[in-house]
């Protein structure tokens, strides 16, 4: 859609580039009058084609913005390991380590966030952001190897 209304503006613009090559070429009133007629028209379809432009950008920064944040997924997807019900920072060995981020959150989401451990080993842990509840013998904090 984007490549179509691009190839459109691009038509616009080299008929508007032609009359006005013709414009100056005219030699007489009757041929600039009929010129001044297809301007008329012109003008017309080059403020389609501005508001074309104006969302074919909108949809290009759209598609930029998406493209970070997938990029920032895969960064993200290289530094944590599933472990059980929850992702974790990897070692220099790829084992899991450290504190548990919720599952939900990373596969869903692509963001990392801590859970809240319950005081005991089988307490339920609870994300903070999204709520989601995991046995708490299933999300545990790993101490380094
Ligand atoms: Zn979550």
């Amino acid at each position: 859609m984007v490549i179509a209304d691009v190839t459109g503006a691009l038509a616009s613009v080299k008929s508007a580039m032609e009359i006005a090559k013709a414009l100056l070429a005219a030699e007489n009133a009757i041929e600039v009058a009929a010129l001044k007629m297809q301007v008329a028209q012109l003008m017309g379809s080059l403020a389609d084609v501005q508001t074309k432009v104006i969302e074919a950008n909108e949809v290009i920064e759209a598609r930029d913005k998406e493209i970070g944040t997938l990029r920032d997924a895969l960064e993200l997807k290289a530094k944590v390991v599933k472990r059980l019900d929850a992702y974790h920072e990897s070692d220099e060995n790829g084992n899991p380590k450290g504190d548990p981020f919720c599952m939900r959150c990373f596969e869903a989401d692509h963001r990392l966030f801590h859970v809240t451990l319950g005081g005991r080993l089988n307490d339920a842990a609870i994300c903070p952001q999204c709520k989601s509840r995991y046995d708490g013998s299933r999300v545990s904090r790993l101490h380094g190897t």
